[in-house]
């Protein structure tokens, strides 16, 4: 859709340059400004006079019922009018800006925003929200900049009414969901956004513009989730069922009753001839390993091959040791690949994919790069892996291969993130942790109380214990974060002296070193690791019981959750210590709520609560856009109602040639409700 650029001519007062001021603003279209909407009213009908307290700032409505008159005391000035609110005459006082005065005319409606003299009842002005029209209540305020004025942007985007551009604003939703959800329609609301009569209108206005911001957003995903989920796509795996209950019975404990109904709706999924896209998510420790390794079991028993993807190299050779555990004494064939597997290695790796005698490859994303051939690929599990979105998941279609997707992921994603960025796939919720866990015990303490805190630590050392403790995080700079790091490192030796040893881990290291670090710590040759925030994921010493995290306060919640998700893997208690000064309420309220929750979905809708969507989604990464008037916390329930009308209407095969969708066709054809999401 295109409504004519601003060029010369289009609206009185804006010639080359004015336009390029307005681009400034993003403004290049009269589209764009009519949809450029203020981000805020002065609410001119919100409390009567005989409501607000003395000192209260506000926006007054009235007529100006005397020409105004200035005073001079010296060199200050105080000019002062009268105006009439609700039947009351209120005096209007502005010091030291007499130049305001050929501004004011007696008969005049007008808006001051102003500071209340209750007992006085007059107003100390602060600024004149200009002249307004009878039966306007609220006064637009729109982010402007040097060169583009707010009385200026108002005259514009009235001027563009006014001269019908509205007209060209083509409705784009259904009537069928215009009736249903009595919305207004997409003009009336657009101008209703800039001067709506009542608070009524702009509300409408604002309902209508987010049902239609969501709607087409989730358009698009469902449209995606069509051609993903799609049969042409899908693998039949006919898995054994007698071996895979074998397998599983001869598991080393027993599967939790949400271990249970997840392996069964991966089955599900698996046999069935539609594509599988699923996400599994699960609290830190809920056992998601396992039920990778009985999904790549059932694809072995159809011959089919698997390929199970990691962030970290560390983590693809745990992933590995751990399979191998659970499948012996099956023959079951693994193997590594990473980008630091030697080049005879990887070429015996190769050969055996494309031979079929791998039934599993365990890796980084070496996995999914040119010239790693599958024999027959059945099955891709991603794990800790949020990231990996739509374009990997093209790269492998384009391999010629369709397999199965599986995203594991232990960052709970609040359902807002989840049937948003990973609206196109089927959740899968591990919510019960495995019996007889003895929950992390969480303690929040000051700077100052660092002493003690080390005095603990050394107790659990000297229980045979280990620890970690994380430095803090310096987002800006590696290099800071390497010297804090190195730092925290060399005091701690001070401190303990020579019988404790502590090693250290930053992301400046190269893979190998990391995991000799982490190997030798696992082993038991070090008592500390004091580390950066690299070991994040999916790291296992069942023999780290404590975790104390320096400058708590400036990691997100489910970043501490993930990071003290590293201790409590053992049989013994565990302790994470969160060391931190938060200058904010926010941040001491986050450090309260760790200490009072170990569950990982209630901290995470509280992260959006606090911290707002666009800081906790980073928005471009995770494939969620910027909504324009919709808010994903704020306005949720309209999320899944637009969510349900959109798979709707893609239930209907060609739906785009059936004329009850005809305002979305057009757009369709344009690819915004389309197919393609990339
Ligand atoms: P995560 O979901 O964080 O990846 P893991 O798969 O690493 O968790 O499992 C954590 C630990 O719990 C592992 O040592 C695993 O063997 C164990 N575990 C998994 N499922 C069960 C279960 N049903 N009963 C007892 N222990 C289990
Ligand atoms: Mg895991």
């Amino acid at each position: 859709m295109h409504i004519e650029d601003l060029v010369e001519g289009n609206l009185k007062g804006i010639g080359p340059k004015k336009a390029e001021s307005l681009q400034t603003l993003g403004i290049t279209t009269i589209l764009d400004l009519l949809t450029y909407y203020p981000f805020r009213y002065e609410d001119i009908s919100e409390k009567s006079i005989f409501e607000l307290g003395d000192g209260e700032k506000t926006t007054l409505k009235g007529t100006v019922i005397a020409e105004p008159s200035v005073q001079y005391y010296g060199k200050r000035n105080k000019l002062i009018f009268r105006i009439l609110v609700e039947g009351a005459v209120v005096i209007v006082s502005f010091f030291n800006q007499a130049y305001l005065k050929k501004n004011i005319e007696t008969g005049q409606d007008i808006a001051v925003y102003g500071k209340w003299d209750a007992k006085r009842k007059s107003l100390t002005g602060m600024k004149i929200l200009g002249s307004i029209q009878k039966g306007e209540e609220f006064a637009p305020i729109y982010h402007v900049n040097k060169s583009v004025k707010q009385n200026e942007l108002v005259k514009f985007i009235k001027e563009a009414f006014d001269k019908g551009y509205g007209v060209l604003i083509p409705e784009n939703l259904p009537k069928v969901l215009r009736e249903k959800y009595r919305l207004v329609d997409r003009k009336k609301a657009i101008y209703d956004m800039h001067f709506p009569e009542n608070n009524q209108a702009h509300d409408q206005a604002k309902r209508r513009l987010k049902f239609e911001e969501f709607f087409y957003f989730q358009m698009r995903i469902q449209g995606l989730r069509k051609q993903e989920k799609s049969t042409s796509n899908g693998k039949t795996i006919l898995y054994d069922v007698q071996r895979l209950k074998d397998f599983t019975h001869h598991l080393p404990f027993e599967l939790t009753g949400a271990q249970q109904r997840v392996t069964n709706e991966i089955a599900r999924d698996m046999r069935s001839s539609e594509h599988m896209l699923r996400l599994l998510q699960g609290d830190v420790g809920s056992g998601k390993t396992v039920i990778a390794a009985i999904a790549m079991y059932a694809a072995s028993t159809a011959g089919f091959q698997s390929a199970l993807m990691v962030p970290t190299e560390i983590l693809a050779q745990q992933h590995l040791e751990s399979l191998n555990d659970l499948f012996d004494p099956l023959e079951i064939h693994t193997a590594l690949l990473t980008g630091s597997t030697k080049a005879k290695e990887r070429r015996q790796i190769l050969s055996e994919l494309a031979n079929g005698e791998l039934d599993i490859l365990v890796g980084t994303h070496a996995l999914i790069q040119e010239g790693v051939d599958f024999r027959n690929l059945g099955l891709v599990i991603t794990d800790e892996q949020h990231r990996f979105g739509v374009n990997q998941r093209k790269i492998l279609r384009e391999k010629g291969q369709n397999p199965d997707v599986l995203f594991m992921t232990a960052t709970p994603i609040p359902r807002t993130l989840a049937i948003t960025a990973f609206g196109e796939m089927d959740v899968s919720i591990i919510d019960e942790m495995p019996a007889g866990r003895i929950p992390i015990e969480t303690r929040w303490v000051r700077h100052q109380q660092l002493p003690t805190v080390l005095d603990g630590v050394k107790a659990e050392l000297e229980k045979g214990h280990q620890a970690y403790v994380i430095s803090p995080l310096i987002e800006e700079s590696e290099a800071m974060d390497l010297k804090n790091a190195t730092d925290l490192a060399e005091e701690l030796k001070v401190h303990y002296g020579e019988s404790i040893h502590i090693a250290l881990l930053h992301g400046k290291m190269k893979n190998q070193e990391k995991e000799e670090i982490m190997q030798a710590f696992k082993d038991h040759h070090y008592d500390i690791l004091v580390s950066t925030t690299v070991i994040e994921v999916g790291v296992n010493v069942p023999n780290a019981t404590v975790m104390v995290i320096m400058d708590a306060d400036r990691f997100g919640l489910a970043q501490l959750h993930q990071l003290r998700g590293r201790v409590g893997r053992g049989s013994q208690k565990s302790y994470a210590i969160l060391v931190a000064n938060p200058k904010t309420e926010h941040g001491k309220e986050r450090m309260k709520i760790m200490t009072e929750t170990n569950n990982g979905f209630i901290l995470s809708e509280k992260d959006l609560e606090l911290r707002g969507a666009g800081e906790v989604f980073g928005t471009r990464q995770s494939g969620v856009p910027n909504f324009l008037v919709a808010d994903l916390v704020a306005d949720f329930n309209i999320l899944e109602v637009a969510r349900m009308e959109a798979a709707n209407i893609w239930q209907e095969e060609k739906w785009w040639e059936n004329p009850a969708y005809q305002e979305l066709a057009e757009d369709y054809a344009n690819g915004v409700t389309g197919q393609s999401f990339d």
